[in-house]
């Protein structure tokens, strides 16, 4: 007989299989091993649900920290998670992304239900608790979303896509928490897809057009409009903008949108502010946080004011702080250039996002805007009082001019005025409306 030595012929197989079927860093199974557990439970019809967990910020810790401080977390939830999970199996699809597929017993639909929420909530609590990495402490948050597998032949695929949706749902309510999928977050998806292509088709169409508001001072003089999209779609009526502009956003349409509004509002500044006016018409446009992102973005805006023949001075770019939030330098920088070209910068929405008293500083806008939720329930709200006193105080401190939008009624024109507020946008002074019926009122 001949004896032959397999031990490296099945290490190699051992290693072979570790690299297809597990995560090199955590040890986890992978996507491709989880995939087919998901699969095999679909055929046999074994009742299962499905945790899709995403770590909440998880970039900004790997950005501040360092990536190898990235992985020792990662590994740590990982611990945490096997601990958690039982026998469960607990794969990492890639990045800070885990699953965990726990076999459910042959219990109703609402048991099952029931069961998978309290686990769901089980992992949501085992993350806040303190991570020591090596010394580090730190605390973690985690979303996430659940699938339920009830019979036979569940896809794969869809599993995948339901668990997605209801993670991105609990995300949506604010993150560190869970949320189970249903049927509704299916139809608000295929919403944002027919939206997101009703949207695509009519872009460079004569579908859009722009209103304008005015905004005016005490005295009731006009001091400026601010330029609003409207969309006139011939299959769904007109569709208001704090609908498709998210979808525009979140597309990378509203660049093309965003480009077409600016390029109006040169049009009709030049327009308005054609010869012997006395006090130029100011036209504020709207600036998503995707826009200012782009490396472009000041060179798509001084090459349209070129093009249109529009004065710099003419034109106000509203922001809000979400365009700050990513690469702060870079975006001063933009700013600065904008600014010394001429154009005039509104901080929009102020005080509904995070803005640090001392980035605030260091921005160069010309004005705060303060939030219409704020002047909604300012007559009947301490805490607005106190912020909308807050931001005039601010801006006042900042030597920024400061403005009111949603303004309703003269009661709340007058209060802000007593806080020392004096320029106003609102139903009181005006609604939105198209270019030609502003002419009767400039
Ligand atoms: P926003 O920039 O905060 O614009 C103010 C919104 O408040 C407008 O809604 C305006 O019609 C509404 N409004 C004005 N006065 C009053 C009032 O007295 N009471 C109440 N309840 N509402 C008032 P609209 O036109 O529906 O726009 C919604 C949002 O869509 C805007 O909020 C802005 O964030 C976005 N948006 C509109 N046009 C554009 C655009 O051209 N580009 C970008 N990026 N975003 C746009
Ligand atoms: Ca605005
Ligand atoms: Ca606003």
């Amino acid at each position: 007989g001949t004896q032959i030595d397999i031990s490296d012929q099945k290490r190699l197989q051992d290693e072979t299989r570790q690299l297809a079927f597990y995560d090199p860093l955590t040890g986890l199974p992978n996507r491709r091993l989880l995939l087919d557990q998901i699969a095999a439970a679909s055929y046999l019809g074994q009742p299962s649900a499905l945790f899709f967990i995403d770590i909440d910020n998880f970039k900004d810790l790997n950005d501040a920290l360092g990536h190898s401080i990235g992985d020792r977390l990662l590994c740590r939830i990982a611990t945490r998670l096997q601990e958690l999970a039982g026998g469960a199996l607990v794969a990492r699809l890639g990045g800070d992304e885990f699953v965990i597929l726990q076999q459910q017993p042959l219990a109703s639909p609402a048991l099952i239900e029931e069961s998978a929420c309290g686990f769901a909530q089980r992992i949501v609590a085992a993350m806040e608790q303190r991570f020591d990495l090596d010394g580090l402490s730190h605390f973690a948050t985690c979303s996430v979303g659940i699938a339920l597998m009830h019979g036979q032949g569940a896809s794969v695929e869809d599993l995948l896509r339901q668990g997605d949706l209801a993670m991105y749902a609990a995300k949506q309510k604010g993150r560190n928490t869970s949320c189970l999928f249903d049927q509704e977050m299916e139809h608000a998806l295929h919403f944002r897809i027919g939206l997101e292509s009703d949207l695509r088709r009519a872009i460079g169409s004569s579908e859009f057009l722009l209103h304008y508001q005015p905004q005016r001072d005490q005295a009731g003089n006009l001091i400026g409009v601010e330029a609003l999209a409207r969309w006139n779609s011939p299959f769904r009526g007109s569709v208001s903008p704090a609908i498709f502009i998210p979808v525009a956003e979140a597309s990378g349409l509203i660049l093309p949108l965003g480009l077409w509004v600016f390029q109006q509002a040169c049009r009709q500044s030049v327009r308005w502010n054609r010869e012997g006016r006395r006090v130029p018409v100011v036209i504020a446009v709207n600036v998503s946080a995707v826009q200012v992102r782009q490396p472009d973005f000041v060179k798509s805006i001084l090459e349209t004011l070129q093009a249109t023949g529009a004065d710099p001075c003419h034109l106000k770019l509203e922001l809000t702080e979400s365009a700050m939030v990513e690469d702060v330098q870079a975006t001063i920088e933009k700013m600065m250039e904008l600014k010394q070209h001429g154009l005039a910068l509104s901080l929009d929405d102020f005080g509904t996002g995070y803005s640090s008293l001392s980035l605030l500083k260091r921005l160069p806008i010309d004005q705060l805007k303060i939030d219409q939720s704020f002047v909604r329930e300012l007559l009947f709200a301490p805490s607005d009082v106190a912020i909308a006193k807050s931001i005039i105080t601010l801006a006042d401190a900042l030597g920024l001019e400061v403005i009111a939008e949603g303004v309703e009624t003269r009661e709340q024109q007058q209060f802000l005025a007593a806080l020392g507020c004096t320029r106003y946008q609102g139903y009181l002074f005006g609604r939105p409306v198209p270019a030609e019926q502003f002419d009767d009122v400039m």
